[in-house]
């Protein structure tokens, strides 16, 4: 079952998003407020930080980029409020099952940069990302992760392995990732139609 996060207009009067905002002020780790026995968005968004309008900003060219893939599914890597790196599905263009869209843009981010210089940087991705793609953001070091359609939302539309960011983040205490979902869910959703 799916519950559809209503995204960004909502969140001044979502309780989740005031959950979130306390979160991220407080630094609570997605580990201390994860509850594996809860099903469902709700419980993974109170691990979620909260959005600001640059990182609508940034998703904008993220579901750009997921309109040029194989499959739709953008990423835009930043930091400092620059955009450093960008990838997209190319899964049967290049023969590659890894060529996801977040694999893609981190491996477009090493041909320009160092893996150090992956510290401190935002991922954008349209769709939350899949175990592989989350192993290889929370190997990378990457300090948060925005994401658009929840893996919920997009198993009503394509094959998912059903695990959230949240939860792998939550038992990799090695890296820690702040992590903030349902960022133009509802565009990000529509390229599947
Ligand atoms: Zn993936």
């Amino acid at each position: 079952m799916t519950e559809p996060y209503q995204g960004l207009p909502d969140q001044s009067a979502d309780p989740l998003v005031e959950t979130s905002r306390r979160t991220m002020i407080t630094g609570v780790s997605a580990a201390a407020l994860f509850a594996p026995a809860v099903a469902g968005w709700a419980t993974q968004a109170q691990a979620q930080a909260a959005a600001s309008a640059e990182d609508e900003a940034f998703m904008k060219l993220a579901l750009d980029e997921a309109r040029q893939g194989d499959y739709p599914f953008g990423t835009v890597i930043t930091k400092d409020g620059v955009l450093w790196a960008s990838g997209h599905n190319s899964g049967r263009t290049e023969q590659d099952p890894t060529a996801h869209g977040e694999m893609v843009a981190i491996r477009n981010f090493l041909t320009k940069h160092s893996a150090a210089d992956l510290a401190g940087t935002t991922l954008y991705t349209t769709g939350e990302p899949c175990a592989m793609c989350m192993g290889a953001i929370l190997w990378s070091g990457i300090s948060r992760l925005v994401f658009a359609a929840s893996v919920d939302q997009m198993a009503t539309k394509i094959d998912q392995i059903m695990i959230s960011s949240a939860a792998l983040a939550e038992v990799a205490k090695f890296a820690p990732i702040s992590i903030t979902g349902g960022v133009l869910a509802d565009e990000a959703m529509a390229l599947f139609e």
